[in-house]
């Protein structure tokens, strides 16, 4: 039986499709090991969103050659579908998939028998047109279940929908489907992924159903207690949506939108869909049903064509803005974008300054947000880790608690009052057995 290994970098959704890839390999009588474990061949899952892609690629794959001198050596992904050809030449690689071969590995490379040149096999990315269903699985508590792939968006500082095509979904009744299997192995939270999920529905280049539709059903699938969104462009998020979510059974009162800048100067020339305004009336609308909902923000700094008085803007806007937490990104070029041709380039130093400013007010907003749920009861998940005797998990509206280990409660809901934040910053709660499960 050989002995396959994987390397996942990158978003939720190369985690979710790395899973169902080690699946395929499961079934066709592979044995999955850890990277360590003297692998027969290894696959590696790349991200072209990773600084210095190119740089960790390498590093992973003389990491597996010293491992396994003689194994197969893999690598598919983002970057492998931007890059191949270079890929092909890092000393060590016998093969690169693109996005349309990805799934079909196991068969492509049949027996993984090493030659003396790398095989290349990554079409165009418009041959990236079908969609594959994929969901990680014991990984973690949660599962991450791929909905939407690809986006038709050109937002000039990405690569994304070169590296991963056309915006397409999987069909309602397919995920209902999966999601119920996912149900039947005893995952409790589902959280729904996609490139650019809000855009669901698209099925060769026809758009044949909506994303209300889909959560709307998901919401009645017995056996998982909760879904969560993963992401959601503001110029998606209707007021249908949040108001389903606000009186659903299942949906949690968490929402991830990207804003990018709080500058309309800038949202243009990154070429978004929407201005501050639309951002903030949609913040206003969330918390106008669900004042404990969270709300997450992707936020980028240094884009060219910024000056510190278009950051400032975006960092009053933020200030000002009911949100919970930030996810800052610094701008860093990409190959064949728009963006890396545009004049204004902001020096390293000052997107450095800029980033660090946004995690400072990350922090005090995740602050704020935690101290608003304190002496609050909030039904946590609790999670497979361990650090120095604690264990963690997480409330429908993403507070992170923190509570002494105990395996009985591995993926566990348990009804908990939220009584202090820890010098770590993350919410301890008063003892299971002193509290009333409320259900
Ligand atoms: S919406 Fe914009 S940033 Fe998001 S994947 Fe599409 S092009 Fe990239």
């Amino acid at each position: 039986m050989k002995k396959v290994a994987f390397y996942t970098l990158g978003c939720k959704l190369n985690y979710s499709e790395t899973s169902t890839i080690s699946r395929m390999f499961e079934e066709k009588g592979y044995r999955k090991v850890d990277f360590t474990d003297t692998p027969d061949i290894f696959i590696i899952n790349t991200c072209s969103v990773t600084e210095n892609a190119d740089k960790k690629c390498h590093k992973i794959v003389r990491e597996a050659r010293g491992i396994s001198p003689e194994a197969y050596v893999a690598i598919i992904g983002c970057y492998a579908q931007l890059k191949p050809k270079e890929i092909a030449e890092i000393p060590g690689v016998d093969a690169v998939l693109g996005a349309a071969e990805k799934f079909r590995l196991v068969e492509l490379l049949d027996g993984f028998v090493r030659a003396p040149q790398p095989q290349v096999l990554a079409s165009e990315i418009s041959e990236a047109t079908r969609f594959n269903t994929s969901y990680s699985l014991h990984d973690r508590t949660r599962t991450f279940l791929k909905v939407q792939d690809g986006c038709d968006y050109s937002c000039s500082f990405c690569t994304i929908p070169l590296a991963r095509g056309n915006s397409r979904s999987d069909s309602i009744q397919n995920i209902i489907e999966t999601a119920r299997g996912i149900a039947a192995t005893g995952v409790r939270e589902v959280v729904i992924t996609g490139v650019n999920t809000g855009d669901f529905g698209l099925q060769n280049g026809q758009r044949v159903e909506r994303f209300i539709d889909l959560i709307k059903n998901l919401d009645n699938v017995e056996g998982i207690d909760r879904f969560r969104i993963s992401s959601i462009e503001p110029n998606l998020l209707t007021d249908e949506i949040i108001e389903f979510v606000a009186t659903s059974r299942k949906f949690v009162p968490h929402f991830h939108i990207p804003l990018q800048s709080g500058s309309n100067k800038v949202l243009k020339l990154m070429r978004r869909r929407y201005q501050r305004e639309l951002y903030a009336e949609r913040v206003a609308r969330i918390k106008s049903l669900m004042p404990h909902c969270c709300i997450g923000v992707d936020v980028i700094v240094g884009f060219p064509g910024e000056t510190q008085e278009d950051f400032l803007e975006t960092y009053k806007f933020l200030n000002e803005l009911d949100i919970s937490y930030l996810h800052v990104f610094t701008y860093s070029e990409r190959e064949n974008t728009l963006a890396a041709t545009m004049p204004n380039v902001v020096p390293g130093n000052v997107r450095a300054d800029r980033s660090k400013m946004l995690h400072i007010l990350s922090d005090k907003k995740r602050r704020k947000f935690y101290e608003e749920n304190l002496g609050s009861t909030a039904t946590v998940l609790f999670e497979n880790d361990v650090e120095n005797g604690m264990m963690h998990g997480f409330t429908p509206n993403y507070v992170r608690v923190t509570a002494k280990y105990d395996p009985l409660l591995i993926n566990e809901l348990k009804s908990l009052q939220l009584i202090s934040i820890n010098e770590k910053g993350t919410v301890e709660v008063m003892e299971p057995e002193t509290v009333l499960v409320t259900g």
